[in-house]
């Protein structure tokens, strides 16, 4: 017994669930390069297709040669720069909050939000299918973790109105990360609003994309005004890398105190942030990226249900098809592997069992005759 590593590593290949990391030889964008080879890339995050901007990269490479690499130190003690303060004001502008406070990613972000909102003796609210970084905050805040069935909102206000803990908190993402659809935050806001808990939403893959300014799932649901706990990532939709958490003057001074995960870690480079406030700017101003990213969606989703796969219920740039079979969804990506297209098939523990997919992403850098190509790949792999 003990560590015997290489038995869980085998049981783990037997499965169909063993992962690797793919070795890309080029920058995130519309084409990817690995093993050698060239071939069209959908599966990143990069939606609005900004990883590699050039105005972006010129920020980025600016900022390096005026503050240098590192910050330094954390925020409280020496790290917190200009560019990080000015980024901050721009994303409480962008979001509707008096303030924002940048995380060095969303996972800490997410952390540090819910340990320092809730403890024990409280209770945090959980759709079944929220991203792993906030059930792990939901774990290590020691409040009382429930889990609700996924965008069910009246099984939301059942738990809520059955709780009695001191503060309870429903954390949800906003857009779902392997699924594509959007939380029914209305609705969660009156069944909070009903029984005196806070929402916090996960933004990861809503900031950027929705509502005609990429102000988020938030705007879109036109519900912000009434969200307590904002938490958006740079580095999806905004290309860059890091995390903010936005809202009240006394949310963001409650972070500053309470939340571990800001407090003792490292900022993050200056050049970080002003890349990513260059980003911001052409993410909220270039519209056209957002209206070119819903042509290829629709474009995507007529193509792929007239060759009979099965969509999710998304009108995001997650447009996954649902395979079921670990085994089933890795040859389905492999077989568009050899006919130059990359997608990652998603298996568990990532999804539930029985539900592994093909999670296809679209960008704003792609082009119609791309999701052509992949349309094409997919007849080609024989469904
Ligand atoms: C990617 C993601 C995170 C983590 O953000 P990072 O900045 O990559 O650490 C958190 N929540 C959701 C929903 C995500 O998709």
């Amino acid at each position: 017994m003990g560590f015997d590593l290489k038995a869980r590593l085998d049981e783990r290949r037997a499965r169909h669930r063993y992962r690797q990391p793919a070795l890309m030889d080029a920058p995130s964008g519309r084409v990817a390069e690995v093993g050698g080879r060239v071939c069209l890339n959908f599966c990143s995050n990069d939606y609005l297709g900004l990883a590699n901007d050039a105005q972006v990269v010129a920020a980025f490479r600016d900022a390096a040669n005026q503050w240098g690499v590192g910050s330094g130190a954390s925020h409280l003690v020496c790290g917190h720069q200009r560019p990080h303060q000015a980024l901050e004001e721009a994303l409480a502008e962008h979001t509707g909050r008096a303030r924002a406070l940048l995380f060095s990613t969303g996972y800490m972000a997410n952390l540090g939000a819910i340990t320092a909102l809730v403890g024990k003796g409280d209770a945090v609210f959980q759709d079944r299918l929220n991203h792993a970084s906030l059930l792990d905050a939901g774990l290590l805040s020691g409040a009382r973790s429930r889990r609700f069935a996924h965008n069910d909102a009246a099984a939301l206000a059942a738990q809520l109105a059955r709780a009695e803990a001191p503060r309870k908190l429903v954390v949800s993402d906003g857009v779902f990360s392997m699924d594509g659809d959007q939380a029914p935050l209305a609705a969660y806001l009156d069944a909070c609003e009903a029984s005196d808990a806070w929402l916090m939403v996960d933004d990861a893959h809503g900031l950027g994309v929705l509502d005609h300014q990429g102000r988020g799932t938030a705007f879109a649901h036109q519900v912000n005004g009434r969200l307590p706990v904002y938490m958006g990532t740079l580095g999806k939709a905004l290309g860059t890398a890091g995390a903010f958490v936005a809202g009240s003057e006394d949310l963001i001074e409650t972070l500053i105190q309470f939340a571990r995960t800001y407090i003792y870690t490292t900022a993050m480079p200056a050049a970080v942030a002003a890349a990513s406030l260059v980003s911001l700017r052409k993410a909220r101003a270039e519209h056209w990226r957002r209206e070119h990213l819903s042509a290829l969606i629709a474009r995507f989703r007529r193509g792929a249900a007239e060759l009979g796969y099965g969509l999710m219920d998304s009108d995001t740039p997650i447009q996954p098809l649902l395979i079921g079979d670990d085994a089933a969804a890795l040859a389905l990506s492999q077989s568009l592997a050899q006919q130059g297209i990359l997608v990652t098939a998603i298996r568990p523990p990532t999804v539930p069992d029985g539900q592994a997919r093909l999670r296809v992403t679209l960008s704003a850098a792609h082009e119609e005759a791309d999701v052509d190509r992949l349309l094409g790949a997919l007849e080609g792999a024989g469904r």
